[in-house]
């Protein structure tokens, strides 16, 4: 089969012929219909230092996707081939004190889908049954395709509570936008996302910020002063992984505020204490998605008119994957689907 490999140690990933993957008998094998760009396959393409320390090579990358169910292991019982499914890809050890108690996302060994095993960017995919999303199929193709990422903004956004109240969102990437979209979805009142990419606040805005703001051109104590806003941010979700973006983020959450924080900082990230003590703030990190309640959400949160088709800015074949690769590190994109179909 066809398959996006990390086939040589520097920037680059090649199309290259590889074996289908052999099934074992808790595995479904997939057939690959669409996959979606991630920053983390981005890092892989450049080679940064993350990706030389964490990738062995070759490595058939990707792990947001979306299928059909091609074959099944003799455990697997519950499918049928043709089925749509997606997939978690964060397979867990099954035997740490989280995940024997049902917190899989709490694991502390978990494996990455295209990052320390075989993933998705390819015609076949195979992953444990206990990894396979069962898919509402009135659920279009595409939008399954990007639930790995729409799950970590679901996880980060509904975090804490934010009906009624004022939700500050730094970062305006693929996942920020998401975040806008469910945060407008569940009831928050003002929603400020911040970003310095114009073509991304302007999604954002369509996604339903209050508002975009360009932290090039004004400041947050503007956007707070022009809203009304005297006592600060109820709930801040952390989507840039900038340290500008979360000290910023620190200095305008209300008194009890709390923030979820999900964007990777590249390096230590010097913090004002006093700010979280004095304003008694909550930090809790975010990691994937919860096996699987997110999952349950993102699929209710769409079958109750969540509309997240306008997060897709591009669609392309497989064979370009060097112009989507391309479009994603330009920034002028929301997700970035490539076709292995057709
Ligand atoms: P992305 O890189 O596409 O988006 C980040 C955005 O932050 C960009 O649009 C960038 O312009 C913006 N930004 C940079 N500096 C800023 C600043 N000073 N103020 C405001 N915005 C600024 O990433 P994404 O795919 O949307 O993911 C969001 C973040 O979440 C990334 O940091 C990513 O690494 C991280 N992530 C974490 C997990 C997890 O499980 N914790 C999973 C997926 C992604
Ligand atoms: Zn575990």
């Amino acid at each position: 089969m066809q398959a996006l490999v990390k086939k040589y140690p520097k920037p680059g990933l090649w199309l290259d012929e590889v074996p289908v993957p052999e099934v074992g008998i808790n595995d479904v094998l997939i057939k690959v219909h669409k996959t979606a760009v991630c920053g983390t396959d981005l890092h892989i393409w450049d080679w940064n230092d993350w990706a030389r320390k964490t990738i062995p090579v070759p490595m058939v990358v990707g792990h947001e996707f979306v299928g059909r169910v091609a074959a099944m292991g003799s455990n697997v019982a519950d499918l049928n081939i043709g089925d749509i499914v997606s997939g978690e890809g964060h397979i867990v050890c099954g035997r740490c004190r989280n995940c024997l108690a049902g917190r899989r996302h709490l694991c502390k060994d978990t494996n990455g889908v295209g990052v320390n095993r075989a993933g998705a960017f390819a015609e076949y995919i195979c992953i444990p049954v206990t990894n396979v999303w069962h898919a509402d199929p009135t659920i279009p193709m595409e939008i399954l395709g990007i639930f790995d990422p729409f799950g970590n903004a679901t996880h980060t956004t509904l975090a804490f509570p934010i009906l009624g109240e004022d939700v500050l969102i730094t970062g305006a990437g693929p996942i920020g936008i998401m975040a806008t979209a469910i945060a407008r979805h569940a009831g928050a009142r003002y929603i400020v996302v911040t970003d310095l990419n114009q073509y991304r606040l302007d999604l954002a805005k369509k996604m339903g910020a209050t508002v975009a703001l360009n932290v090039r051109e004004g400041t947050l104590a503007q956007v707070r002063q022009q809203l009304g806003m005297k006592e600060g941010f109820d709930v801040g979700l952390e989507m840039s992984g900038n340290g500008d973006a979360f000290k910023e983020m620190l200095a305008n959450m209300c008194h009890g505020g709390k923030i979820a924080m999900l964007g990777l900082p590249s390096g230590d990230l010097a913090v004002d204490w006093n700010q979280v003590i004095f304003n008694m703030l909550t930090i809790k990190g975010i990691y994937g998605r919860e096996m699987y309640e997110t999952w349950y959400l993102m699929q209710s949160l769409i079958k109750i008119g969540l509309d997240l088709t306008p997060v897709i800015t591009h669609r392309m074949h497989y064979t370009e994957f060097e112009e989507a690769f391309r479009v994603m590190s330009t920034g002028n994109a929301g997700k970035v689907m490539l076709n292995w179909v057709e």
